[in-house]
């Protein structure tokens, strides 16, 4: 694996398709093991979950749905709150065992607002399992059932995951490249600072 460029960010290699073929795996299994014999509706939350679902629902071992949900922020809406309208939610899931798959678990507000909109459907339970996790950026108090990997805070493309468009595609998973250059500058201050050059 190679560093790549996006627009105009490095991102160098970070999990390997085998790291995440085997984090998918177990999941699936996870999930299986403990669901016994029901028969669960997987969710996935496009865009970026849809690489995960195809796998996981390979994957699965048993019976299963699968059915994507899209979150989509009103555009021209001025609010501080970010409002989301939910495109894809059509089939009615009372009674059922409702397995959300989502590429990635940040802040937790995307969470919150599946919580919301899950809270009228009266399904018999709600389950997140997340292939990837910040917890160091997680602000919620939301019980993650499943989790694949955990990150650090830091921007990850591939898999599902862009930047501005860009790395969906990717089937491994690479991190926002920070140069030596911007740690010098940071840690050090600008070339020459401290030198006595200064006017
Ligand atoms: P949250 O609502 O938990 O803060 O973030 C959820 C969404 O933010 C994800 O579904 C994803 O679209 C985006 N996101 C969060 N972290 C990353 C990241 O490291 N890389 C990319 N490409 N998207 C991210
Ligand atoms: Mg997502
Ligand atoms: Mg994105």
């Amino acid at each position: 694996m190679k560093t790549i460029k996006l627009h105009d960010k490095e991102f160098k290699p970070f999990i390997s398709e085998q790291q995440i073929d085997a984090a998918v795996t177990k999941m699936a299994q996870d999930v299986a093991n403990d669901l016994g014999d029901e028969v669960p509706v997987f969710i996935g939350i496009l865009n970026g979950s849809f690489m995960l679902v195809s796998d996981f629902v390979k994957k699965y071992p048993k019976p299963c749905e699968v059915t994507f949900i899209k979150l989509a922020s009103y555009e021209g809406v001025k609010s501080t709150e970010d409002i989301q309208r939910l495109i894809g939610l059509t089939q009615d899931l009372t009674g059922r065992t409702v397995v959300i798959l989502e590429d990635i678990i940040d802040t937790g507000n995307t969470l919150h607002e599946i919580h919301r909109i899950f809270k009228n459907e009266n399904v018999k339970q709600l389950v997140i399992a997340t292939l990837f996790y910040k917890p160091e950026a997680y602000k919620k108090d939301f019980k993650l059932h499943y989790v694949g990997i955990e990150i650090p805070n830091k921007f990850i493309v591939g898999y599902g995951l862009d930047y501005d468009g860009l790395g969906r595609d990717l089937p491994a998973v690479y991190q926002l490249k920070t140069t030596q250059h911007m740690t010098n500058l940071v840690l050090f201050g600008p070339p020459g600072a401290g030198k006595g050059t200064q006017a």
